[in-house]
């Protein structure tokens, strides 16, 4: 019977992964990364446009100060290496993908607000694009929103608006968004999303009153949807305390 031996080489290589975890920094963007992220956070992330804006507030308050367990920062890259797999295996079935995983570009917005034009930028991270037709996201996923949203056929609405975002920086009218379990790495059939112009209306004003909000030091109230703290963005929300009180 072989016997898994843990030797003193064994500890050496298990603290060089930990260092070399710490060191790979894991940033939303290249502006964070180059350190604009130290104060306030003055531009927006795709994945903004599908959130509470309550607590994009808060986000673009913390700035770069945000926590990142080693766990964390390498739970993020093991997700990026499952989106690339996805898109290998488009290109391997034959489909023409354009780009590649995590290309970042960005674009500006003007929402006219009551108050007058109110014009922000937004980061986005773009996996693909699928025969110069349509857009693609990937996504992979655990266990509980892979058995209680996508097999259901829900899309979690931080995927929806990131994919309304991407859709307007690329002039697009179709994004797919394809899901891959974490740990069966089986692959839904990807769902298709259409641009949804009512949607991005309401969310630029949403990012407008928070581009607001952050030059005149405003706090906006919550959203009129989040009617108590068990609501599920609430749930899993960095700022529940401060703003449930
Ligand atoms: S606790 Fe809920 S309402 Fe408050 S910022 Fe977070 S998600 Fe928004
Ligand atoms: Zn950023």
């Amino acid at each position: 019977m072989n016997v898994a031996i843990i030797s003193e080489q064994s500890m050496k290589l298990q603290s060089d992964i930990d260092a070399g975890i710490k060191s790979l920094e894991e940033h939303p963007c290249s502006i964070c990364r180059q350190g604009r992220g130290e104060g306030p956070r003055d531009h927006f992330h795709g994945s903004d446009w599908g959130k509470c804006y309550k607590m994009i507030l808060f986000d673009c308050l913390v700035g770069k100060k945000e926590v990142m367990t080693p766990q964390k920062r390498s739970f993020l890259r093991d997700g990026h290496l499952h989106e690339e797999s996805i898109v290998s295996a488009l290109r391997a079935g034959g489909r023409k993908i354009t780009g590649t995983v995590g290309n970042e570009s960005s674009f500006n917005f003007t929402a006219n607000t009551p108050k007058g034009p109110v014009t922000f930028t937004t980061i986005v991270h773009t996996d693909g694009i699928i025969d110069g037709k349509a857009g693609l996201e990937c996504k992979s996923v655990k266990d509980y929103a892979w058995k209680n949203k996508f097999l259901k056929g829900k899309i979690p609405e931080t995927y929806y608006g990131q994919c309304q975002a991407y859709m307007l920086k690329h002039r697009m009218l179709t994004w797919f968004l394809a899901v891959k379990h974490r740990h069966t790495s089986e692959i839904l059939p990807p769902f298709e999303i259409q641009f949804d112009k009512e949607y991005v209306q309401k969310k630029a004003m949403e990012l407008a009153a928070v581009t607001v909000a952050l030059k005149t030091g405003q706090i906006l109230t919550r959203p009129k949807s989040k009617l108590n703290k068990r609501d599920s963005e609430c749930l899993y929300c960095n700022y529940k305390d401060q703003c449930w009180g």
